[in-house]
């Protein structure tokens, strides 16, 4: 039988807790100038960071395009 809704709830706010650190947009576009120059990653700053990711649509689109103009760029520009 299935147990009550409630422990599930508690269960969830426990996992909310346990995650990784929530960063803001702003943090979020901070650590990508960051992360770019860095020649070493660290796990736990990219756990974040792709958290945020996946958690916020307008920094995944702006991620998006951002990569697609880079790529473009690349693509486009023969130097
Ligand atoms: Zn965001």
């Amino acid at each position: 039988m299935a147990e009550l809704p409630e422990k599930m709830t508690e269960l969830l706010k426990l996992l909310k807790m346990t995650n990784t650190t929530e960063i803001d947009c702003d943090a979020f576009w901070e650590k990508a100038a960051e992360l770019s120059e860095r020649e070493t990653l660290d796990a736990d700053d990219l756990k974040d960071y792709l958290h945020h990711l996946q958690l916020c649509p307008g920094c995944a689109e702006q991620f998006a395009l951002l990569k697609a103009v880079i790529d473009g760029h690349n693509d486009n520009d023969s130097i």
